[in-house]
């Protein structure tokens, strides 16, 4: 039998990570190199929690990624006995002034999603960490949950290791050039490397460091803010689901009790937050924080005014907030997975098994490992100078 082909994953992230654990059971000899430790907490794999859903306000034809996701996350728990997804649910709450709720809950039915419709009435006895006014709407996904994702990275990578591939930390990549028989992969420190393909993940990095693509990643600065609860039982992911909830001009995700006193508030991704990945600002802020204040003070029951901890991460975002998953540089040796746009931790299992796709289309290696094909769909957009 002949060596296995090659593959350098660059940037082990959310995908990178994925990729490594996917290309490693597909049976690829693979390599990731990541600018920091794996994992960090200065990209878009930190803050601790993530929202996993189904029914999707963003578009049903992200399901089949988001269903073969749902698997390989209960695969990551077996594999890794980390408890990476808990599937406690996600609760939409709308102030019913627009439809789109309902819109979402229509096509989440149409698509077999497990969804239920709660009257104001039902989320004040049921979900009374909410403060009511009257006139909400809500929709829970029963297949929605509460993902880890610094301890799912530290998962996908160490099964990756185990199925036998090697992580390079503290190693950035300064330049990719493919050529007809391989790509050599320049670095800082360790010098030239030689793979026969390669996956670039590099997410809010990826401009600086690839100026070809064709398209921009913008990199955006997303502060985290966490509150103490008072009673931390009644905010534990059993008893408080993930949530999206827009009340008035407010927009907000909210996540369990994780760490016995805290819970998460995020806002929304505002315009004005572009940023250079290099030299964001992870100072946090009044100015950044006094929107998550607003949201604890008029619409949650049992949380303090003011935050405890926060922290600053950075996600690469396209113009139309849709991922970019392609092959790249002109060459069908390198694949690229990037511009998530704030939502693609849900999603990156799956990304994984596109990059496995991708990667043995060219190569042609096999392991015959059993494997459900994912389909790539609309995500497969062909940047700029791609050869395929
Ligand atoms: C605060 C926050 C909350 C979010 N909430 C949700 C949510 O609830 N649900 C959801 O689905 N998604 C959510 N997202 C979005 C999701 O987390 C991201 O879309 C996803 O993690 C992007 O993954 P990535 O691999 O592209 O980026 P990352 O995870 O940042 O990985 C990129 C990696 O590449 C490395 N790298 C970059 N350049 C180089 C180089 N030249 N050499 C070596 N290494 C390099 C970086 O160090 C980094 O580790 C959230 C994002 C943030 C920031």
């Amino acid at each position: 039998m002949g060596s296995k082909p090659t593959v350098g994953v660059i940037g082990v992230g959310a995908m990178g990570s994925m990729a490594m654990w996917r290309l490693a059971e597909a049976g690829f000899d693979v390599t990731g190199i990541e600018r920091y430790g794996v994992p960090h907490d200065m990209g878009a794999h930190g803050a601790e929690t993530r929202i996993y859903r189904q029914a999707y306000r963003e578009g049903a034809d992200y399901l089949p990624l988001l269903t073969r996701s749902h698997e390989l996350w209960k695969d990551l728990i077996r594999f890794s006995g980390r408890e990476v997804f808990q599937q406690n649910g996600c609760l939409y709450i709308s102030d019913g002034a627009t439809p789109w709720l309902e819109e979402t809950a229509e096509a989440a039915t149409a698509y077999k999603v497990p969804v239920t419709l709660l009257s104001d009435s039902e989320l004040a006895t049921n979900h009374p960490q909410h403060r009511l006014y009257g006139g909400e709407v809500g929709l829970l996904d029963h297949n929605g949950g509460t993902l880890r994702p610094e301890q799912a990275v530290l998962a996908a990578t160490g099964a990756a290791l185990r199925l036998g591939a090697t992580l390079m930390e503290y190693t950035v990549v300064t330049d990719v050039a493919p050529d007809s028989a391989g790509v050599t992969v320049v670095t800082d420190t360790a010098g030239p490397l030689r793979f026969d393909a390669v996956f670039i993940a590099s997410g809010a990095w990826t401009s600086p460091f690839q100026k070809d693509l064709g398209f921009e990643i913008v990199a955006q600065r997303l502060p985290g803010t966490w509150f103490p609860v008072d009673v931390p039982a009644d905010f534990v992911p059993d008893r408080f689901p993930v949530s999206i909830r827009v009340a008035g001009d407010l927009d907000y995700s909210g996540f369990p009790c994780v760490d016995g006193w805290t819970v998460k508030v995020m806002p929304p991704v505002f315009p004005d937050t572009q940023t250079i990945a290099e030299s964001v600002d992870r100072t946090v802020s009044p100015k950044d924080t006094a929107y998550t204040r607003r949201v604890v003070a008029e619409l949650l029951n049992g949380v303090s005014g003011s935050p405890a901890r926060t922290g600053v991460y950075i996600d690469g975002f396209t113009a139309d907030h849709r991922p970019v998953i392609d092959y790249s540089l002109g060459s069908n040796r390198v694949v690229g997975a990037v511009g998530f746009s704030g939502h693609g931790f849900k999603m990156s299992p799956a990304v994984g098994e596109i990059a496995v796709d991708l990667i043995e289309a060219t190569i042609g290696a096999r392991s015959g490992i059993d494997r459900t094909r994912v389909p790539g769909g609309p995500f497969l957009r062909h940047s700029e100078g791609s050869s395929k």
